[in-house]
């Protein structure tokens, strides 16, 4: 975390949310990096790290909106941390002239996210961990077929597997002596301070209807949340947050109870958003002073069963005629039970992915043929080219030393 939250007050923010994606990046970098990157250099890394926007999409004029952040690449909101973090990481891996190697493992959205931010990245070489035979279709392509300086490692095993090889390569001199190693999943602060940019161009573009903003994030790790907060902490002027969640549902209880509890993850149809024990708790408790009373004040929790969820898809479609991702419909649902007893808002749920990034599932659940974009529609074709290794860190490294040398 900053050591400091920088505090602007809203007319900063109104100044500069009615930017571009990119140029809200620009602003808050500026604020947290001071004049450590030349101005050409930073106007030239927001542009490279994000060609695309994070538009809304309304569903109730001046009322409900949809925030969809799933514009770049991947299809999915982690695009936006992965594709900042690249850009900076490239540029600081120039001044320190040796490549750096990132490690990742992935449960599925991640890792096509880190893997199409770092593609041709120049220094920086990516090593994906991913769990054979349980990632989908279409996120094993994204990892798989890039090639270049984006190798997929295919561990037969569990996503914990990959996490617990990652975790024991950080802590082995010997490796850490002949390469430099460097993480990209969201624990990572440069992965964070990004996802806070999309908050802000969403406060831009509905602040002309002058209510106050409350937004709902369907959430795992609770990085996309703790985003939303750290815009907030900066003056960001937000009523509140919906944590919407499936039935991994203990940051809702802990909003009841006041009691933490992590437990084992549930699969759900939300898989995105199984997570047992989220990593940014501690953050999100940290960016509230770990004042209970100020987070409950602050954020309130729902949680859905699969049922819910795809009733939920079903609704928004009658209603709408908005094909949401069950991890969206997640976020749309917990707004409206929101919304139920606070109608003096302007609502915007944050849409995390595309649907056709789950398009089995979401036709069989609205009945509908889902299209896929032609950004991801052309990987079908591409052929997967993987090391398939055990699931044993001795294995890895062995391999990993031979593709780096
Ligand atoms: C990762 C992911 C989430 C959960 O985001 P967190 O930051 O982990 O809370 C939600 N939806 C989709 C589609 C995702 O890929």
């Amino acid at each position: 975390m900053p050591i400091t939250i920088p505090y602007r007050d809203a007319s900063f923010f109104n100044r500069i949310a009615d930017g571009s994606l990119a140029d809200v990046a620009y602003e808050i970098s500026r604020v947290y990096f001071g004049d450590t990157i030349p101005d050409e250099a930073l106007v030239g890394l927001v542009q490279s790290a994000f060609p695309f926007d994070t538009p809304v999409h309304e569903l109730d004029k001046a009322k409900k909106y949809v925030l969809e952040l799933f514009h770049g690449p991947s299809l999915a909101f982690k695009d936006v941390g992965a594709r900042y973090m690249a850009a900076f990481m490239s540029y600081f891996s120039q001044k320190l002239d040796r490549e750096i190697n990132i490690l990742v493992a992935t449960s599925g959205d991640t890792g096509g996210a880190v893997a199409m931010g770092f593609h041709n990245v120049e220094g920086v070489r990516v090593s994906i961990l991913y769990p054979k035979n349980r990632v989908s279709d279409l996120q094993e392509k994204q990892l798989t077929t890039l090639g270049g300086n984006i190798q997929a490692f295919e561990v037969d095993g569990s996503f914990d597997d990959c996490q617990a090889i990652v975790k024991t390569a950080f802590l082995d001199s010997e490796l850490n002596k002949i390469v430099s190693l460097s993480s990209a999943n969201s624990i990572n602060i440069f992965r964070l301070i990004p996802q806070s940019f999309y908050y802000i161009r969403a406060y831009g573009q509905l602040k002309q209807f002058g209510s106050p903003l409350v937004f709902s994030t369907p959430s795992g790790n609770f990085g996309n949340l703790s985003a939303g907060v750290l815009a907030q902490r900066m003056g960001l002027p937000v009523r509140k947050f919906i944590a919407a969640t499936n039935l991994n549902n203990v940051v809702p209880n802990f909003l009841y109870s006041g009691i933490y509890e992590p437990k084992e993850s549930v699969s759900t149809i939300s898989n995105a958003m199984d997570v047992g024990n989220p990593s940014n708790f501690v953050r999100l408790c940290h960016l509230y002073g770990n004042d209970l009373d100020t987070i409950k004040q602050n954020i309130e929790g729902y949680f859905f069963t699969d049922e819910e969820t795809e009733e939920a898809m079903q609704r928004i479609y009658q209603q709408y005629n908005y094909v949401a991702c069950p991890h969206t419909a997640i976020g749309i649902r917990g707004l409206d039970n929101y919304l139920d007893k606070d109608t003096q808002v302007c609502g915007v749920a944050l849409a995390t992915a595309h649907p056709s990034k789950f398009k089995p599932l979401v036709e069989s659940i609205l009945g509908q043929p889902v299209d896929v974009p032609e950004r991801l529609a052309h990987l079908a074709n591409r052929t997967k080219q993987v090391i398939a290794i055990p699931a044993d860190f001795q294995a890895f490294k062995e391999s990993l030393l031979q593709t780096v040398s």
